[in-house]
């Protein structure tokens, strides 16, 4: 059966040591996942895997699979062919007439020969196939700098011919860092939080707290297209509905108005805990970034870290929000989180909220609220949507009802 083939190249695994072997092994599952139900295969060598899948699968489904998976640095189409040069010629010419150069003016042939014993050495060689583009598009002349279009050939256990690769997600395959969880509001923030820390092979399922009828279905709807949004850079994740709405007035009714958010952060960061020891994982995902908003200033968050009782990893704290903007928008979370629908009710913000609170005394005010019973209730009230590496819905139950075998 014809097989489309992909070139990929790895980045950061490269330079792993002895445990490169599971890196490598991750990323072709991770890449399998998303490409199922069409079957594929993969064959490394030396840098590079190669990709083969079905050709019934449609190319875009293949580029966005390579395109949203963590350890990818850059992919191709390629073809395959026997090491003599008349057979890498005639594949050349047969693959340059098939594109569209009308628009390119300057070109670029890079070889590179891994396998030493191939007769003919790389300058000649690309000597020999800018004679090829010459012949296919004679309008093009060459542009070591800045070309348009640039022909790869790599001679390895057979030739390899591929034109302009694109650039993929970079960082480390996702499931090789161990799991977490992403406490996801339907901000801008939190969904590109996720994305950062899942470059760094980070494994997360997703916590919403909702706040019924403060927080409206649509609230709720947004959040559940933002983890279906970012589920392919995650190679599939589960969303935690928690419903927060009683331990949100409890709060109000209990606390000092001016260090409410502060306590929902708290309550938060407990309830956040009691999944990640329950689902055995090993730490928090928040997007927040310092001195953004009162909650997030060093005394503030030092705080929200001290009611953790996991490691609390805050992947934007450096960043400012044009660059987290410019992040969302490219990885394709920002038309969803600008849309109207706020995340959390003007009722439960105060309106001059702490910006430098005294952490024993926040502790203390945290202890005389009572939250445990409010966050038990509220987990045993929490529902469970699941969705796969494609960013499917593949399915919803009860926490502690179900189970996740179809995710
Ligand atoms: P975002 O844009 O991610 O909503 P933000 O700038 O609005 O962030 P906050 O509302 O203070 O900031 O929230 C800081 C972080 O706390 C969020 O990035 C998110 O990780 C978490 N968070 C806030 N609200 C919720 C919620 N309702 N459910 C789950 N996590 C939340
Ligand atoms: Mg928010």
């Amino acid at each position: 059966m014809a097989k489309l083939l992909y070139l990929i190249k790895e980045g950061e695994i490269s330079l792993k040591g002895l445990n490169r072997g599971l890196f490598e092994k991750r990323l072709k599952n991770n890449i399998k996942d998303k490409l199922r139900p069409y079957r594929s295969t993969t064959e490394r060598q030396k840098g590079r895997l190669f990709l083969f899948v079905e050709e019934s699968c449609p190319k875009e489904r293949i580029e966005k699979a390579l395109s949203t998976t963590f350890g990818i640095v850059g992919y191709a189409p390629a073809l395959m062919c026997e090491k003599k040069v008349d057979v890498i010629k005639e594949k050349a010419r047969r693959m340059l007439s098939s594109m569209d150069l009308s628009g390119a003016k300057t070109f670029k042939v890079i070889t590179k020969r891994e396998d030493k014993s191939f007769p003919v050495h790389s300058y000649d060689l690309t000597c020999i196939l800018a004679e090829v583009v010459h012949e296919v598009a004679d309008h093009l002349t060459v542009n070591l700098k800045n070309p348009d279009v640039v022909l790869h050939c790599e001679i390895r256990q057979q030739a390899f011919l591929y034109t302009n690769d694109a650039e993929g997600v970079n960082g480390l395959p996702v499931g090789t860092a161990g799991r977490g969880l992403l406490l996801l509001s339907g901000g801008i923030d939190s969904p590109v939080a996720g994305y950062e820390m899942a470059k760094r092979g980070l494994k997360m399922d997703c916590l919403y707290f909702h706040a019924y009828p403060y927080t409206s279905d649509e609230a709720l709807e947004k959040v559940k297209t933002l983890a279906k949004e970012i589920a392919p850079y995650l190679n599939g994740t589960r969303l935690f509905v928690v419903p927060f709405t009683e331990g949100q007035l409890n709060i109000k009714e209990k606390a000092a108005e001016d260090a409410t958010t502060l306590m929902f952060r708290a309550a938060m960061m407990k309830t956040a805990g009691q999944v990640v020891s329950n689902e055995q994982m090993t730490c928090i995902v928040t997007g927040e970034a310092l001195s953004q908003v009162a909650s997030q200033t060093l005394a503030a968050m030092s705080f929200t870290d001290s009611m953790s009782d996991y490691l609390v990893l805050r992947p934007l704290v450096a960043f400012d929000k044009q660059e987290i903007i410019n992040i969302a928008k490219r990885i394709g979370t920002y038309g969803t989180s600008i849309l109207p629908y706020e995340d959390c009710c003007v009722i439960f913000s105060p309106k001059h909220p702490l910006t430098n609170p005294d952490k024993d005394e926040m502790r203390k005010q945290y202890e005389s609220l009572g939250m445990e019973s409010f966050i038990t209730e509220a987990l045993e009230n929490t529902k469970i949507y699941s969705y796969n590496a494609r960013g499917e819905e593949t399915g919803v139950w009860n926490y502690g009802e179900g189970t996740d075998e179809n995710v």
